[in-house]
Order: structure tokens, then C-alpha cells, then sequence
């Protein structure tokens, strides 16, 4: 048991140092992309869903592999993903790597840490980037590994270039049992579904200096990571009207010193009664739409994000071209422009006007109808701008900045606000004026 665990601090080690460079200024709460760069995590070997993200009902999403990862470990993980095919109207069709236009990209490697974004949350990554990631360390099979460095005469403890020696000598020993569990939660992510341990009430967490220390050591998150993938308590509305289930496979496993209460809970490695219920309802098999839709737009199709600096306007003018769609609830939709410097800190201001939270930026609240479709920029006649006049920036004169251009919904009818659709952003350009 001791020998695992040092093992288990080299594996943590690895996951961790690469994890860290998702956040390139982890400290700053105002980071450029935040939503996009907040994975869910579950490294630690540990039916609440996100409705504004889950996808269309019945669609057939296209998932591949990026480079890497041997033929037997894809697999694995193809035939445990599947297993939510079982109850959701949804299909996973796994297409070549070399398929251009994917839903889902899956990066099977050494240090990556577990993690996925969330739902439709994926359409915010680039084509050529993944939106989930495994740590095929931790599929290893441990104990193997170091029965066979013992049965060579070597002693404790074993780094971990000893064990990936040993992992390229004799491969294919896979600890499967966690390996399903991993790939099951991870896929729970990509279709909508979130942490259960955030559901409201379910864990008294005990938010002292050791626990964080603990998530730090063993992960390498600071604050905002534990308070991201550990305290986050979901809003009552994303429960969907279920009860808590502990034995979810979107649990993080607990233990009793992290709970003001002594309450703890184990890993669980198949889906729950409770799992197997909430996809068969967020995706219907009998139904068109599921009883738990919001309104939501989707966005696809995303080209340039065009900026001119307009010296006869006085001002910047930003056109994005899109195609998009809205469902069959109404709500109200905003396109926002938000300017950022070129280290991706968004830059604020206190007018009146040009102002999105703080930050300077030009937006169109736009009425569309349910069931509709528009394209935007498509054709030679431009139908979509964004206008921000040079007088209500801030003193950027020759400064490189960036234009975060995203699609917010506000569900007025649920009172859930500021639901974050669609995100891009422009390389640093220069404005002059
Ligand atoms: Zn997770």
C-alpha cells in the first residue's frame, strides 16, 4: 500500500505540472476565456447537468482521437464511452483521425491529467485542439508494474521513469476497472452532465488550509481550481427535480476529513440507476425534445471574426460570421464584443455606456424566434456589426489588444442569466486612431 502511494505521487506530480499550464495567470479572476479554460477534474481517483449545454437530442456527435494512444487503450475507451448510448438518444460515432470537423477530440497521453469540457462547451475549442483529455498513467496497472520491479530485485521506492520502462517493456496492463470508471465520468461531462458532489446541500466540505493544501499537493490546483472542481455548489435549477445520488459516476470520491461531518463517499465505477435516468431524460429515446429543454442557441459554422479600425467612423467594427440556430424556447440573446490587451486581461472601464461587467465592450441584444435559423456575414451584404466608438475606449492608441467576441442567453422565463453559447477570440491586432 505504501509503495502505491509513492507511485501515486509521482503519477499526481506529472498531472499536475501539466494541468497548470491551462492557466496561464491563474491568479487573476478576470482571465480572458475564463469559462473556457474552467475544465471539470477528476484526477483524483473520486444527475446534476448543465442544460444550456447539452446537445440537440438524437444527434450523432463525431469523436476522434488526436495523435497518440495505442490501438487496444482507444479501444477501451471507445467501448466504455459507449456505454451512455445504452439510455441517451445519442450517438457517438468514432471517425478517422484525420477527420477534419469533429465534435469531440480525445487525447490519450502521459501527464494530461483527466478532464473534458463540458457539454456544447467543446464548440469553443479550436478544431485542432482537444476537448478531453486521460492520463493514460493512471491507467496503468499499478500493481503489476511493481510486482515486476520486484521480482527484478529492485527496491522501493520507484520513480516513475522506472515505471514507464517497465509500462514500454510489457504494455497493455491496463487497470480497467478504473479505466472505465474515468472514461464513463468524463464522457458524463461531455454530454452536459456535472459534478454530483455539487449538488446543493449534498457535502458539508470543510474549506480549511489543509484541504487545500491537500488538492494542491496532490493535484497542483491553487484556490480557484479546489473552488472550481471541488466546492462548487450547482444551482437548485441544474438538479433537473432529482434527489441526490451518491452513488453517481459524476462523484468525486470524499473522504471523511474533508467533510465537517465525517460523511465520505467511495468511488463509484458503473452508472448509477440515477445516471442512467437523467440521460435517458436530458436525451429521450421516445421523445423529440426532452421535458428539461431551455432555450439555447446554437452557433456553428464560425469563420473570421473581422475587425476594422474605421478612421471615417470613428470607432472599431467587428463582424462575425456565423451561421445560427435557436430551439424551440425563447430567450433573450446577446452578442458581445469585449476588448482585451494582448496578454488576455480584459480591459475595463466605468462608462455608461460601451460596457459589459466592467469591461469595455459594444452589444447587440437581438430578438429571435424560436425554431429559426440565420446566417450572419455569409453572403457579400454584411447583416451583422458591432460598433464601439474610438471615444469610449480607453486609452489603447497603439497598443496590440483583442476582441472576445461571445454569445450570451439570458433565460428570463427560468431567471437563469448570462449563459455562456459561443466564444472566439482575434489574435492581438493594433488599433491606431
Ligand atoms: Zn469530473
Amino acid at each position: 500500500m505504501k509503495k502505491l502511494m509513492i507511485l501515486a505521487i509521482g503519477l499526481f506530480y506529472v498531472g499536475s505540472n501539466v494541468q497548470a499550464q491551462h492557466f496561464p495567470k491563474p491568479n487573476c479572476t478576470t482571465m480572458l476565456g475564463e469559462a473556457m479554460f474552467a475544465e471539470v477534474d477528476t484526477t483524483k481517483p473520486r444527475g446534476v447537468s448543465d442544460n444550456y449545454h447539452t446537445w440537440e437530442n438524437g444527434k450523432v456527435l463525431l469523436v476522434k482521437f488526436m495523435p497518440g494512444g495505442s490501438k487496444i487503450l482507444r479501444d477501451k475507451v471507445m467501448q466504455n464511452a459507449k456505454e451512455w448510448q445504452k439510455y441517451a438518444n445519442i450517438t457517438l460515432k468514432f471517425v478517422p483521425d484525420t477527420t477534419k470537423n469533429t465534435d469531440i477530440r480525445i487525447k490519450l497521453g502521459k501527464g494530461l491529467g483527466h478532464n473534458s469540457a463540458v457539454g456544447t462547451e467543446a464548440k469553443f475549442r479550436s478544431q485542432t485542439t482537444q476537448t478531453m483529455n486521460f492520463d493514460t498513467l493512471y491507467f496503468a496497472d499499478a500493481d503489476y508494474y511493481i510486482a515486476s520491479l520486484k521480482r527484478k530485485g529492485i527496491q522501493p521506492p520507484y520513480n516513475l521513469n522506472q515505471l514507464i520502462a517497465e509500462m514500454k517493456a510489457d504494455p497493455n496492463r491496463w487497470n480497467n476497472a478504473e479505466l472505465r470508471r474515468v472514461v464513463m465520468h468524463e464522457v458524463g461531462h461531455a454530454l452536459g452532465l456535472l459534478h454530483e458532489q455539487s449538488y446543493p446541500g449534498a457535502v458539508n466540505w470543510k474549506k480549511t488550509d489543509s484541504v487545500y493544501k491537500y488538492y494542491k499537493e496532490t493535484q497542483g490546483w491553487d484556490k480557484a481550481k479546489v473552488d472550481f472542481n471541488v466546492f462548487e455548489v450547482s444551482n437548485q435549477f441544474y438538479t433537473n427535480g432529482t434527489s441526490y445520488d451518491p452513488k453517481s459516476i459524476m462523484h468525486y470520491s470524499i473522504q471523511p476529513w474533508e467533510t465537517t461531518d465525517g460523511y465520505s463517499v467511495n468511488n463509484n465505477f458503473e452508472l448509477s440507476a440515477g445516471d442512467r435516468a437523467i440521460i435517458a431524460a436530458l436525451y429521450p429515446k421516445n421523445l423529440k425534445t426532452s421535458v428539461h429543454v431551455v432555450p439555447k442557441v446554437d452557433i456553428s459554422n464560425f469563420g473570421k471574426l473581422n475587425v476594422v479600425t474605421s478612421t471615417t467612423r470613428n470607432g472599431i467594427v467587428i463582424q462575425p460570421t456565423f451561421d445560427l440556430k435557436t430551439n424551440s424556447k425563447l430567450g433573450e440573446v446577446y452578442f458581445v464584443a469585449r476588448l482585451a490587451d494582448e496578454d488576455g486581461y480584459y480591459i475595463r472601464t466605468t462608462n455608461t455606456y460601451y460596457n459589459w461587467g466592467g469591461t469595455a465592450a459594444g452589444y447587440l441584444k437581438m430578438n429571435l424566434l424560436p425554431n429559426s435559423k440565420v446566417s450572419y456575414n455569409k453572403g457579400t451584404k454584411k447583416n451583422l456589426e458591432i460598433f464601439i466608438p474610438f471615444d469610449q475606449i480607453p486609452d489603447v492608441n497603439g497598443k496590440k489588444v483583442m476582441v472576445v467576441f461571445a454569445v450570451y442567453l439570458d433565460d428570463v422565463a427560468n431567471k437563469q442569466m448570462d449563459k455562456l453559447m459561443y466564444f472566439s477570440t482575434t489574435n492581438p491586432l493594433s488599433i491606431i486612431h
